[in-house]
């Protein structure tokens, strides 16, 4: 064959064998081996073409595998991308998408069972897609999915006329960029919002910023602080020192907190609470300066309040106990260097519990603020008042010259009591007994004179109170206390160890006695008056048993006497508010008077104003009870409690009986004339009939027979008496009113 013919069967060959390569291409590699190597060397002895050719396999192989491994590359980018990454075709269908994709979407399944399938039918925010792919120039769209915030970008990728094939969309997960901006905005509203003043200075301490509160704090606006320091504020009140210990602690500690006192715009001085917290970046230096302010102006106030609350009482604002011992304590002292005189009065309100029981604590408590009003004004400036509690006052008088100047001084306030108190629109009458003791007479120290002084009050209690007493050393033997008073009480009650005394009643016109108050007596008692064990037998609700006790053992009386052939009109007891107010009061009485055998019309039961002023609804029914069955009520120390006279309209009475503190200044005194003339005028008016209590003198009979009081009951007549000795007494009246007539 010659050269040429061998040359153009090769070039013939390689075009067939290139031919044939470019048919492989689809099953690359493809491998040089599969070429006859030895036939090219053959065709080709100059090796030209062997030599391309191998370079073109070469060449081959490395882009094919390039393009593996970008492939890999770009799928491993695209599955550990924090976004989901979908591919749709020209028919919106998958055709690919990265893991997140499916994590994110489809619930982690395979792409396999996916691809091809409509986006529409696959994706819950296919709308969204839709229109971000409309609007791929615009702003990314934001889509919730799954409790996901997701941003949303679309592309469109054409071909190379132009014709979109393909379109791309990328999922960003901004949830945590979301919660993020929430924070923030919810420290921004805290910033704004919060009652704390809060100032934040660079590191140069200059203001940067500070919230509403601050400025309200300060009186600042935000424009007079930005750029100045927070000297600005400073009060000029605290020296060198506090300022050096502040940066002490915010260098060492990064921190401070502590009082303040600063200057507001207006010049004021505030006290403040201060925390400031130094701010500082990743490095460690030192960024901002972060202040948070409280007004402790309020709270500085509270705790002034507090420190006198402590000292004081609440409702007259008079010292209390406290604050009283310790002033009587340093007078002590004075006295006691200087060699002179104080006197110390123990006052307690008379029937005070009878005003809280009847008109309530509030009218209670507003009559304790009149009487302290009162009693400031009574004394000089050297003299102290204090409330010691309940109805107890105590002043305190020094520089004494004379013992007996504390006396004068009690009687001023004794009498500056018992006139008439407005509370509400009603006048209200009390009294109050004093008990004086002296320094250095009656004791050393301030326990021994206080509770000397109350010794002695007792004693003018027990005097018929509406008094004072001088503390004597007899009567430090009976301080008996009111704990021992009390048991001695509870087993007097148990033992059924009292006795009941009878006062007459008398009738001046026929002279004659008509009738019996019954009081209780307590023979072998701690020396105690009715005045003094009553009210604590009410107090402890042994008035219970033993106001049923007295009750039946006066109907008994009244029934032996009648039964002697002394027929009186009729027995008056004394019942307590705790009696009246038990829910079966009528009832027991009813059956006792059953019992006994006795009608009801000879009983009178003896309440007080304030008793039955308590709770009128109650007062009526068991009043209108009674006196259904004929039972009289009388109305006991009229004119000393409530003064409202429209009660004795609405309430069944049958009798007032004239207080004795109405009858003792008669007929001397024209204010207690006019009084005890208008009370008897009155109960003729309503048609009651009136007694007059403690007549002890003929001036006193004399005068209350003028103004038409037919019914006495005094020691002019007869003290209380034991039941013989009434009997005796009794008939011995009669007798002596036959005689006179
Ligand atoms: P009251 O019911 O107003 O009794 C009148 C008090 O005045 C009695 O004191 C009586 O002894 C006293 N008195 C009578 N006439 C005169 C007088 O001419 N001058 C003076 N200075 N006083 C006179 P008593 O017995 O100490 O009783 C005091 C209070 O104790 C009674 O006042 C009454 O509120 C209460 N009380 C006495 N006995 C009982 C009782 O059995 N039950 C209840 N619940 N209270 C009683
Ligand atoms: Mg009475
Ligand atoms: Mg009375």
């Amino acid at each position: 064959m010659a050269h040429d013919d061998k040359h153009r069967a090769a070039i013939h060959y390689i075009r067939a064998k290139v031919d044939q390569l470019l048919g492989l291409m689809g099953t690359l590699p493809l491998r040089p081996e599969e070429l006859d190597d030895e036939t090219l060397i053959e065709l080709d002895p100059i090796g030209i073409i062997g030599e391309s050719f191998g370079q073109v396999i070469t060449h081959l192989n490395e882009t094919n595998h390039d393009l593996q491994l970008a492939r890999n590359e770009i799928r491993a980018i695209l599955d550990t991308l924090q976004a989901a990454v979908l591919v749709t075709d020209r028919e919106d269908s998958l055709a690919d998408c990265n893991r997140s994709a499916l994590d994110w979407f489809f619930a982690g399944a395979n792409i396999d069972s996916l691809r091809g399938r409509p986006l529409g039918e696959l994706c819950g925010c296919w709308a969204d897609m839709a229109a971000a792919r409309a609007g791929a120039e615009r702003r990314p769209q934001e889509v919730t999915l799954g409790g996901r915030h997701l941003q949303l970008i679309a592309s469109v990728i054409n071909d190379e006329r132009g014709t979109p094939v393909k379109t791309v969309y990328l999922f960003f997960d901004i949830s945590r960029l979301k919660a993020a901006e929430q924070g923030l905005q919810l420290y921004a509203q805290v910033f704004s919002h919060t009652h704390e003043g809060i100032l934040i200075t660079d590191r140069q301490q200059r203001i940067v910023d500070a919230n509403d509160a601050f400025c309200r704090i300060t009186g600042y606006a935000l424009e007079e602080l930005i750029g100045k320091t927070p000297r600005l504020l400073n009060s000029g009140l605290h020296d060198a020192g506090f300022y050096a210990a502040m940066w002490d602690s915010l260098r060492s500690q990064g921190h401070w907190g502590g009082e303040v006192r600063d200057r507001t715009r207006d010049g004021e001085i505030i006290p403040l609470l201060e925390n400031i917290n130094v701010v500082r970046n990743a490095a460690g230096e030192v960024t901002h300066y972060i202040s948070v302010i409280t007004d402790i102006t309020s709270l500085k106030e509270s705790q002034a309040r507090l420190d006198f609350l402590a000292h004081h009482d609440v409702l007259t604002e008079l010292p209390n106990r406290l604050l009283f011992q310790d002033r009587l304590e340093q007078a002590i002292e004075r006295a006691r260097r200087e060699g002179s005189r104080l006197g110390l009065l123990f006052i307690d309100l008379d029937r005070f519990k009878n005003i809280n029981d009847s008109l309530g604590h509030h009218v209670g408590d507003l009559l304790l603020v009149a009487v302290s009003q009162r009693l400031r004004d009574l004394l000089r400036r050297a003299d102290s008042v204090a409330r010691l509690g309940g109805d107890e006052f105590v002043v305190l008088s020094e520089n004494l010259g004379d013992p007996d100047d504390a006396c004068l001084l009690a009687h001023k306030i004794v009498t500056a009591i018992r006139q008439p108190f407005r509370i509400q629109d009603q006048e209200l009458h009390i009294g109050c007994s004093i008990g004086i003791t002296l320094f250095p007479e009656d004791g050393p120290d301030a326990g021994v004179l206080l509770r000397n002084a109350d010794t002695a009050m007792y004693r003018a209690k027990e005097s018929g109170r509406d008094g004072f007493a001088r503390f004597s050393r007899e009567l430090s033997e009976d301080v008996s206390g009111k704990l021992a008073l009390e048991n001695a009480l509870r087993v007097a009650v148990r033992e059924q160890r009292f006795t009941l005394h009878y006062q007459p009643i008398v009738t001046l016109g026929q002279g004659r006695v008509v009738a019996a108050e019954a009081l209780i007596r307590w023979p072998d008692g701690p020396g105690a008056t009715p005045d003094r064990f009553i009210p604590l037998a009410e107090e402890t609700r042994l008035i219970l048993p033993l106001g049923e006790w007295i009750l039946r053992q006066a109907l008994e009386q009244y029934h032996a006497w009648r039964a002697a052939g002394l027929a009186l009109d009729y027995m008056s007891v004394n019942i307590s508010a705790v009696q009246l107010a038990q829910p079966n009061f009528t009832e027991r009485l009813l059956v006792l008077l059953d019992e006994v055998g006795i009608a009801g019309h000879h009983l009178q039961i003896e309440l007080t104003e304030n008793i039955l002023m308590g709770d009128m609804a109650l007062s009526q029914r068991v009043l209108g009870g009674l006196r259904g069955h004929g039972v009289r009520v009388a109305i006991d120390d009229f004119g000393t409690g409530y003064s409202s006279l429209s009660y004795l309209k609405q309430l069944p009475i049958d009798n007032l009986k004239v207080d004795r503190s109405f009858v003792r200044d008669i007929p001397g005194d024209p204010n207690d004339s006019a009084i005890a003339a208008a009370i008897i005028g009155l109960a003729r008016t309503l048609g009651l009939e009136a007694i007059a209590e403690g007549i002890e003198t003929e001036e006193q009979e004399r005068f209350l027979t003028e103004i038409g009081c037919d019914k006495v009951q005094g020691y002019r007549y007869a003290r209380a008496l034991p039941a013989e000795q009434f009997r005796a007494f009794a008939e011995g009246f009669r007798i002596l009113a036959d005689r006179a007539a």
